[in-house]
């Protein structure tokens, strides 16, 4: 036997734990699509696994070798990144007040102001990189999460997790990240103090855009943890097994994905910083960034395969590059092998706190270099 603790989680990731089938010697785990499972005569359930509502092994070994790589104690996969944290906060009572952040991810962001609030929860949305807002909006013995998203749709602005843990910590509250764009090669909350991480898997985690799945991971398997693994089992909000298969064998070449997408943003960023067609160019991995230093304590591994452009000339000048390229694809969404490029006020309507000459790029894993020509054979020449 392979002692896998000591191993590391590349060779995790590539062999998907290592684990050979007992019953095939398959190398590829099996995929399992049985939706109920044999009672013993004795009238037990033996081998633990009764309906797949709650229990499939396929989705077991996905969840474990996320918790392995997240360090957490167990993970739990979800159908979508929505149902992931949306089980979050619907294990709230009404009356519990949470801090979200006032840019992030627009659909969470929306349900929160809108569905969490009808149920009762009191949101609060905070700039959630201020570390300083954050602990003036705590409420103590009443605010019972904040969650973060960092690096935080669309401008890449970062939390600082482990000084916001703390804060939270010392009034009650717990902390859950939304890591999806992080992924866990950049950063690991959990080891900075978090309670819980968020991803939308259907992003990095699977990297192919073709699975929309979402996961939660814990420090501990505590009595909020098992509200959600409740909250999954009874809201019936399941990943498919061919789903969790393709989120597995996506997630075996997860480090070569992200660290390739981390670099080839790192030089579209310095490349188009001094684009006389840009206005800005956000990415955290510049050193002008304002939270850059911030970014290397935190990220590690990388900046992220995410930046965004401004373009001068406003909304009309950034929907017209958008319509420009041709290798970059017009299309929501992120963290594929694809480069995708996206007009982010036009998906988030009315409202959105986003500004209107903002386009989002989710840099994939092309040479850069042919990504950089399409873009700038597209921009404006200032
Ligand atoms: C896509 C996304 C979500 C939602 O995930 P789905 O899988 O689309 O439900 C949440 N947070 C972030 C940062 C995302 O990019």
């Amino acid at each position: 036997m392979v002692d896998r603790s000591n191993l590391d989680k590349r060779t995790l990731t590539a062999q998907a734990m290592g684990t050979i089938d007992e019953a095939t010697g398959a190398i590829v785990p099996p995929v399992h699509v049985s939706t109920t499972y044999l009672r013993d005569a004795d009238n037990s359930y033996g081998k633990g696994l009764v309906y797949a509502r709650a229990d499939n092994p396929t989705h077991t070994h996905a969840e474990s070798l996320l918790a392995a790589l997240e360090e957490g104690e167990a993970a739990c996969l979800f159908a979508s990144g929505m149902a992931a944290a949306t089980a979050v906060f619907q294990t709230l009572r009404p009356g519990d007040h949470v801090l979200a952040p006032r840019i992030m991810y627009w659909s969470l962001r929306d349900w929160l102001l809108n569905a969490a609030q009808a149920w009762g929860l009191l949101v609060d949305l905070v700039d959630m990189s201020d570390t300083g807002a954050v602990e003036a909006a705590l409420r103590p013995g009443v605010t019972r999460l904040v969650w973060l998203e960092t690096p935080a749709n669309p401008l890449w602005t970062l939390s600082d997790i482990a000084a916001i843990a703390a804060a939270a910590h010392a009034v009650g509250a717990r902390v859950a990240v939304d890591s999806t764009v992080a992924t866990p090669v950049l950063s690991r909350p959990l080891a900075l103090g978090a309670d819980l991480v968020m991803h939308s898997a259907t992003k990095y985690l699977n990297g192919h855009s073709d699975v929309i799945a979402g996961a939660l991971v814990t420090a501990a398997r505590d009595e909020a943890w098992q509200r959600i693994v409740k909250h999954r089992a009874q809201g019936g909000a399941v990943l498919g097994p061919q789903d969790a298969a393709l989120l597995l064998r996506g997630m075996r070449t997860l480090h070569l994905r992200v660290e390739a997408a981390s670099a080839s943003a790192l030089s579209l960023a310095h490349a188009l910083e001094r684009h006389p067609g840009l206005a800005e160019v956000l990415y955290p991995g510049l050193p002008d960034h304002p939270q850059h230093a911030l970014a290397r304590g935190q990220m590690p591994g990388g900046f992220g395969g995410m930046l965004s452009i401004r373009v001068k000339g406003g909304a009309a000048a950034a929907i017209a590059t958008a319509a420009k390229v041709g290798l970059w694809k017009r299309a929501t969404s992120l963290g594929g092998v694809e480069s995708l490029i996206e007009h982010r006020a036009s998906i988030e309507g009315p409202g959105t706190p986003v500004p209107d000459d903002l386009l989002r790029l989710s840099v994939g894993i092309e040479a850069w270099s042919d990504l950089l020509a399409d873009l700038e054979a597209a921009l404006p020449s200032g």
